[in-house]
């Protein structure tokens, strides 16, 4: 831990000012101060390094300071940083869109710039509430989401993601209610959700899933069959479908998109996160042709109705921009099943631990979900011992590593994993 000789007067002036996010600044103990990163590592200010297991919040896919990504940035800033999106054009962000269209399947080809996840997915659902209501259509107007799921930490996403994570008792009356039902996976399960869509489906808008892993909500996995399933029976009751990609986007299960692996095209898609390789805030809402051509109208109200300021910045396109190139230039999907061999090997030890629920792993993607985690401030010295930065959370243990990460980084990983699922939980 750090000492408060140590520490760099920034970080003991300003922990007194900096409010944390979902930390309980009460108990919490301070955060580690970071220096500078490089590849997978970070350098904290006392000299130590640590691999970064969480690629600074699943982003961080080609490592940190990318050598491509970081000149793209610098040429950007050197012509034009920024310009409102307002009556303005930009070639990074035409490129992007451009790009964007012909990576995604189908007729994903309307690509909206925002600069968060959650606000990606405001604009889904706003898209497919003025969807309905440019047609003259009233009664569709709820959004139907899978428990386990997460969206985003604003008010209309808390209301899409798991009623516990998303703090709905807390927020009651605050938050909206939609319909947030259990995924199915057995047959019993589609009879259910069936029978929900029978009575319900003529109210619902959209429907909101995040293909193949809820990511937030607890690293639960699904088959590709069953986002499949569920795709098909949205539509048959005419609901449009909502495909959350923020998380698994952009390699991370594998393919560049986890829709591909089902081989379904939703008519709306989100992706944020690892867009700009984990260099700048940038997140995109992607419609299908269908979804764009009900608000071609003559009625100026029947415009999309959203417009953040720093809509498609600049900066941020061109490091998305560079993140493509790499993606096309680089071995990061072969990289990636290399990586989903190695976690897999290496988590493999957790099995049969007392504390262990589950080990599971798809594509560059880890979890091991126990019963109970250990005490948090017990982790953190353990990882940080361990030369890892990993954050657990709820009862999941994982990593979200880099593809660019070697066997040696993993297997570094994956042993402080199975250390930290061996501890006694009850024990502080
Ligand atoms: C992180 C995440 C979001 C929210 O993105 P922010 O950029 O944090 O607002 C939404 N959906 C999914 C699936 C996510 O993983």
């Amino acid at each position: 831990m750090q000492s408060a000789i140590e520490a760099p007067q920034w970080f003991s002036q300003g922990a007194e000012h900096v409010w944390r996010p979902y930390t309980q600044m009460k108990t919490a103990s301070p955060a580690l101060p970071v220096v500078s990163a490089e590849g997978t590592r970070l350098r904290l200010a006392d000299g130590r390094e640590l691999i970064d297991g969480v690629g600074a919040w699943w982003t961080v896919v080609h490592g940190y300071r990318h050598p491509h990504i970081e000149a793209a940035i610098t040429a950007q800033l050197r012509t034009l940083p920024h310009v409102m999106f307002g009556g303005l054009a930009h070639e990074s962000a035409y490129t992007l869109a451009t790009r964007l269209a012909a990576l995604l399947p189908g007729d994903l080809n309307h690509a909206f710039f925002s600069d968060s996840g959650s606000v990606a997915v405001e604009v889904a659902l706003k898209m497919a509430a003025q969807f309905w209501l440019n047609q003259g259509v009233r009664g569709r107007t709820r959004f139907l989401a899978f428990q386990g799921g997460y969206h985003g930490d604003t008010f209309a996403t808390m209301a899409v993601c798991d009623p516990e994570e998303g703090m709905h008792a807390l927020f009651r009356g605050i938050v909206r209610e939609e319909p947030v039902v259990p995924l199915p996976v057995t047959n019993e399960d589609f009879a259910r959700f069936e029978a929900f869509l029978e009575r319900e489906g003529r109210t619902v808008a959209a429907l909101l899933i995040e293909p193949l892993v809820q990511g937030a909500g607890g690293m639960r996995m699904h088959a590709p069959e069953t986002l499949r399933r569920i795709s098909e029976l949205a539509r048959s009751h005419g609901i449009l479908v909502v495909f959350d990609e923020i998380f698994v986007g952009f390699g991370r299960l594998g393919s560049l998109f986890a829709m591909q692996q089902a081989a379904v095209v939703p008519d709306i898609v989100c992706l944020g996160k690892a867009l700009t390789g984990g260099f700048l805030p940038l997140a995109v809402t992607v419609a299908s042709s269908r979804v764009f051509e009900a608000f071609l109208d003559d009625s100026p109200s029947k415009a999309l109705m959203h417009g953040p300021t720093f809509m498609g910045n600049a900066l941020a396109c061109a490091a998305a921009n560079a993140s493509l190139d790499l993606f096309e230039r680089e071995p990061r999907l072969a990289q990636v099943q290399q990586i989903e061999t190695w976690l897999s090997a290496g988590l493999a030890a957790a099995r049969g631990a007392p504390n262990v629920v589950d080990v599971r792993v798809k594509g560059a993607l880890g979890v091991i979900q126990l019963r109970q985690l250990p005490p948090a401030a017990r982790l953190e010295r353990q990882f940080a011992d361990a030369g890892v930065f990993l954050r657990p959370f709820a009862n999941i243990l994982y990593t979200t590593p880099a593809y660019v990460s070697d066997e040696a980084e993993i297997a570094q990983l994956t042993r402080a994993l199975v250390a930290a699922a061996e501890l006694d939980p009850s024990r502080a």
